[in-house]
């Protein structure tokens, strides 16, 4: 039987924690064909980022081209675009293929160890070239900051936060709310202006989380390839990043990765 096809379009992380590593181990968990566009090259371990090449735009393109037009693409994923450039030349094609799949865009602007993996000008292009054409988009709650100048710090400016971001053209927008400090639990917000979901879950005491934002995004990237609706795609990828966390594992003197094995 041929397995529905998910496509990521993000850079690759050395150690192998997040970056096209965990999309592809997610997607395979999900027992879905992981297909890759890489945008750039990281040098890091678990004590952050040392630097990042990126690919030429058209080298980004024409990967997409390539495994879109022959293998097809049932759902996408974007993370670390790296640049203003390759951030136009992916909303380029992706409108040339006619979106017609689901797109998921992590915002990815920095590691957690707070190292930039998108270059300066390139957040004003994630917001203007690919949330418009995003069915979800997946902020963590610095990227929200950077985005609207909204600090969530509670339900309510959580919700104005979904708001704000929601302006900006995508469908639906998932708040996360892991990095909110001093809450027993982990609240996420996913809205499409109308409802406003409320996911509750368990907050695990670890520091080894890296990687996490990546394999939520792309656990719901699977689910929408198999064909679910954003709500149940959301709601089983946390379902599977809780446990992905609840088994993160220590490797290297830093942060190590969330769990594949379980
Ligand atoms: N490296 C790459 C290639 C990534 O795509 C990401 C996140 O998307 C990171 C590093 C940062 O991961 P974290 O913030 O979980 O450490």
């Amino acid at each position: 039987m041929t397995p529905r096809t998910a496509l990521t379009i993000a850079g690759s992380d050395s150690g192998g924690g997040a970056g096209i590593q965990a999309d592809l181990r997610t997607f395979f968990a999900h027992g879905v064909h992981g297909l890759v566009a890489l945008t750039a090259v990281t040098v890091q371990n678990s004590l952050g980022v040392q630097g990042f090449t990126e690919l030429p735009p058209d080298v980004v393109t024409a990967q997409i081209k390539a495994v879109a037009s022959d293998m097809g693409v049932n759902a996408a994923k974007t993370g670390m675009l790296a640049s203003a450039e390759i951030i136009r030349a992916v909303a380029k094609t992706l409108d040339e293929l006619g979106s017609a799949f689901p797109l998921v865009v992590d915002p990815v602007a920095a590691s957690m160890t707070g190292h930039a993996l998108l270059r300066e000008d390139a957040l004003e292009a994630i917001r203007t070239e690919l949330f418009p054409r995003a069915t979800l988009i997946t902020p963590n709650l610095d990227e929200v900051r950077l985005l609207t100048g909204i600090s969530v710090v509670d339900t309510a400016s959580q919700r104005a936060a979904a708001e704000a971001l929601l302006a900006f053209g995508s469908r639906w927008v998932l708040v996360k709310g892991g990095h909110m400090t001093g809450t027993p639990e982990c609240v996420d917000l996913l809205s499409d202006g109308r409802e406003f979901i409320s996911l509750t879950g368990p907050r695990y005491e670890t520091q080894n989380t890296h990687g996490g934002g990546d394999t939520l995004a792309s656990a719901i990237t699977a689910s929408l390839a198999k064909g679910a609706s954003v709500p149940d795609a959301v709601a089983a990828g946390k379902k599977f990043i809780e446990r992905c966390v609840a088994e993160a594992y220590p490797l290297g003197a830093g942060v190590g990765p969330v769990s594949p094995f379980w």
